[in-house]
């Protein structure tokens, strides 16, 4: 998902100035305004019963409400990484098809207040994010998103902030973000070093000095690593900004339980990936998908708009299936040595399959041509293009007994074989 290049001198002088900023920082809560009090305004009615107690009653919220998440990377005029970035005149057109295909843009925070059934939202609803904190989010990014009165949230790894060991001329700055903070914005959690967080995976370490070395962490020294990964970037955010950061996004989309546990004990409240799909009342708050936008993707988006532009309003109940209950292979969280494995789930335990309802989707991919045997329940799809990323989610539907089924996990490819992205600098 990244493609930068080091430039080291500039990184060290940044470093040492921003370790004596950091010292001098006193990061202070913000003051939470607190909400009016509800039956506030009954107060003077002149009746008796006008005392009664206010209505402390959750309010209902449309369950059947469907929301869809972007995630974009760099803003930039002319593409050099089309994976990663999009021209500010796609983005700003993409903005303006969800207002005219009547889609909410709404807040992060409203989502997961819908989902804790604090809080309404609109029937078709998107939010906004913007990962890895490039200057271009908040110089080009940001006015758009003003100009259409979107919220939207950004998804920071703290290293790569401007002055941190991944941090370039290309990053936002601290100054930014709390400039963002302060307008509204709302700024989440999304590693400090931007790296596979599985353990037993090659990890990029950045000596004190600068000197990067390779290593693969296993034991304590994988967990304590780990640790500041996942908690310490957290608390960085919070200190750093006085915010309260409740939201995960997992680079790369790479994690397992133990990671997920993780991030539980230490408070978030909701985990992001990046293969997308339309999020309902009952999705897993650990992991949401997001639509990752890409310049040469133009379909991704599109497609996105219309699953929830032409859906039944979520009518049809979809029932969440485990990988573990279908057997898959790979495994939910397993590496496999090759780009083109072989991709199996058994359907037998889930009830009566309506023939032709089978759909295999990888990211990346997108559909592919799965054959299904009704017999044995086996769902099976060789893949024949190799598989670009270090991870890919396998999403798989089904129709039994009129109801929709569908499970999803992600599997790793072992670098080397699919090419994996290493961690380089914002340059
Ligand atoms: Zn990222």
């Amino acid at each position: 998902m990244m493609i930068r290049l080091a430039i080291l001198p500039l990184l060290l002088a940044l470093n040492l100035s921003m370790c004596k900023r950091n010292e001098s920082a006193s990061p202070k809560p913000q003051p939470v305004s607190p909400s009016p009090a509800a039956g506030e305004t009954a107060a003077g009615g002149s009746h008796a019963t006008a005392v009664s107690p206010a209505k402390i009653s959750k309010p209902v919220v449309d369950q059947t409400a469907q929301t869809i998440i972007f995630c974009y990377h760099r803003l930039v005029d002319k593409i050099r990484y089309p994976g990663t970035e999009i021209t500010p005149v796609a983005f700003e057109a993409e903005m303006q098809q969800l207002k005219d295909a009547g889609i909410t843009v709404i807040s992060m925070q409203d989502l997961l207040a819908w989902k804790r059934g604090e809080k309404n939202i609109p029937p078709r609803c998107a939010v906004i994010t913007f990962d890895d904190g490039w200057k271009s989010q908040y110089e080009v990014g940001w006015p758009i998103m003003k100009k259409f009165g979107y919220p939207f949230t950004m998804f920071i790894y703290t290293e790569g902030v401007r002055g941190g060991s991944l941090g370039g001329g290309e990053a936002i700055t601290w100054e930014q973000l709390a400039d963002m903070r302060d307008n509204g914005v709302d700024i989440q959690a999304h590693t400090a070093t931007h790296q596979d967080l599985r353990e037993g995976h090659n990890i990029m370490l950045a000596a004190v000095g600068g000197k990067r070395t390779r290593t693969k962490l296993t034991g304590p020294q994988y967990e304590e690593w780990v640790q500041n990964e996942v908690v310490g970037s957290k608390q960085l955010l919070e200190q750093r900004l006085g915010i309260k950061v409740n939201c995960f996004a997992v680079p790369f989309g790479n994690y397992n339980e133990h990671v997920k546990e993780l991030a539980r004990n230490a408070g978030y409240e909701a985990m992001f990936t990046v293969y997308g799909q339309p999020i309902t009342f009952t999705s897993a708050l650990d992991s949401i998908g997001r639509y990752a936008i890409e310049a040469n993707k133009p379909k991704v988006f599109a497609d996105a708009v219309k699953m929830i532009g032409t859906s039944t309003g979520g009518a049809t109940a979809v029932a969440e299936v485990g990988a573990k209950d279908l057997a898959t292979q790979p495994a939910d969280g397993e590496t496999v040595r090759s780009a083109l494995p072989l991709i199996r789930a058994n359907l037998s335990g889930v009830g009566q399959i309506e023939p032709g309802s089978v759909q295999l989707r990888l990211s990346g991919l997108g559909i592919v041509p799965a054959s299904y045997d009704p017999k044995t329940g086996m769902v099976s799809y060789q893949v024949t293009q190799k598989l670009r990323d270090t991870s890919c989610t396998v999403i798989l539907t089904a129709k039994s007994e009129g109801k929709k089924v569908e499970a999803h996990w992600t599997f790793g490819i072992e670098e080397g074989a699919a090419g994996g992205a290493a961690p380089t600098r914002k340059k």
